[in-house]
């Protein structure tokens, strides 16, 4: 089969394609032939080797991905895989792999482990959102952004999120955000407040913490929280913000959360795809040949939703 193989961390050129041989399930695990693999800024950490738990090199990336069970031919989505999701097939433990409706893509389905789940984990299982709460998406435009969006409007939150292009706050507001704003804007951050009556938010989920926390403290309703998804180096904050609101930070990292988190997040993924309220956005699919590319675009180019490859 193909597969993306890394030999060595560092740039994106280290992503290259070869010939290895398909995977053979053993006791409880699955083989998936592969339809699309989600790309999730994590892969380019680990790629880079900057990230705590590194594999053992060499190795295949990816950890989402959607396609058909080997044995029966069910439609599935990976959340997590032993072998790798940047190849033709990938090995899985019976209980990484949840059944896709027939209504949603592939391509879809390989947005939703990392990103849906990290959503999930976000507003309900570490903030406890409550219908009627306000939530400020501080980068509502890419992958985490929008399952936070879709999870949010469908439980009765206020919502208002941001995004750094145009077509990013396109994508937001269609999505049924209250407002947009551009974070990009060094005066978003007041006039998003503005939006929902000076009052500020009951509820940040922040997916850049190192630029946006110190002023997400100042934009805090009483006893508001920030959940911070995604950070990417140090940043300066008042403390004195967060005890004027009561307000708490709470930091989450995906493989933190128990089997029973996950097993409820995937059943919540789960009633969201049935009903409608879910569904992924996906803006980008590349051919596997061009994982490297992908990596390039991910951290380069404004978020619209998922980048996906296919085989
Ligand atoms: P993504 O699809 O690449 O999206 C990145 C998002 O960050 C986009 O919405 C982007 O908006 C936004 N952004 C850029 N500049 C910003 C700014 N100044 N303020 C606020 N947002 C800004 O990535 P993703 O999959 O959604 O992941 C987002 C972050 O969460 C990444 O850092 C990722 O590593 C992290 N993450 C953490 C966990 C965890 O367990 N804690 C799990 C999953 C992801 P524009 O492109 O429109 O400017």
């Amino acid at each position: 089969m193909r597969a993306i193989r890394v030999h060595e961390f560092g740039e994106p050129g280290v992503l290259r394609l070869e010939e290895l041989p398909e995977p053979a399930p053993v006791d409880d695990e699955v083989l998936v032939r592969v339809q699309a693999a989600g790309v999730n800024p994590v892969d380019a950490y680990v790629r880079a080797g900057a990230y705590g738990k590194l594999p053992a090199l060499p190795y295949t990336p990816g950890s989402d991905a959607a396609g058909v069970l080997q044995d029966g031919g069910a439609r599935v989505y990976l959340a997590g895989s032993l072998s790798g999701t940047y190849a033709e097939y990938a090995l899985c433990r019976r209980g990484q792999v949840h059944r896709l409706p027939d209504h949603v893509s592939f391509a879809q389905g390989a947005a939703l482990g990392v990103p849906y789940v990290t959503a999930f984990r976000a507003l309900f299982q570490r903030a406890k959102a409550l219908p009627g709460e306000t939530v400020l998406v501080h980068g509502a435009s890419g992958g985490v952004g929008l399952a936070v969006m879709q999870f949010a409007v469908a439980a009765g939150l206020m919502v208002v999120g941001t995004a750094g292009s145009d077509a990013g706050r396109d994508l937001v507001a269609a999505q049924g955000a209250a407002s947009v704003f551009d974070h990009r804007d060094p005066l978003h951050l007041p006039a998003a407040c503005a939006a929902v009556g000076g009052r500020g938010f009951d509820l940040i989920v922040e997916l850049l913490a190192n630029l946006n926390l110190g002023d997400d403290l100042t934009a805090l309703a009483p006893r508001g929280r920030v959940v911070v998804v995604g950070s990417r180096g140090t940043v300066e904050l008042d403390p004195r913000d967060l005890m004027n609101s009561d307000g708490a930070v709470l930091g989450m990292l995906l493989p933190n959360a128990t089997a029973g988190d996950v097993a409820e997040a995937h059943a919540a993924i789960g009633t969201g795809l049935r009903d409608g309220s879910l569904r992924p956005v996906v803006s980008r699919e590349l051919p596997l040949a061009e994982a490297a590319r992908a990596h390039r675009h991910l951290m380069e180019r404004p978020a619209l939703g998922k980048l996906v490859l296919v085989p």
